[in-house]
């Protein structure tokens, strides 16, 4: 179980994480990809991050 390290909020489904597109706001990444953080929902905390729109990893097995 994943917990907000700022306001203690489970994070336990995707309702209790905000995903936020920082592409335009950091603009550190400017290929063609998309960057996401996700935030708690509840305070805002920037919990994580990731790539959207861009394939996985090649060669993973199904
Ligand atoms: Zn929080």
């Amino acid at each position: 179980m994943v917990h907000c390290p700022e306001c203690q909020s489970t994070l336990s489904s995707s309702e209790d994480i905000a995903f936020e597109e920082t592409e335009a706001r950091t603009g550190f990444v400017r290929a063609s990809k998309r960057f996401y953080t996700a935030n708690c929902a509840s305070c805002g905390m920037t919990i994580g991050s990731g790539v959207a729109g861009a394939k996985a990893n090649g060669g993973g097995a199904t």
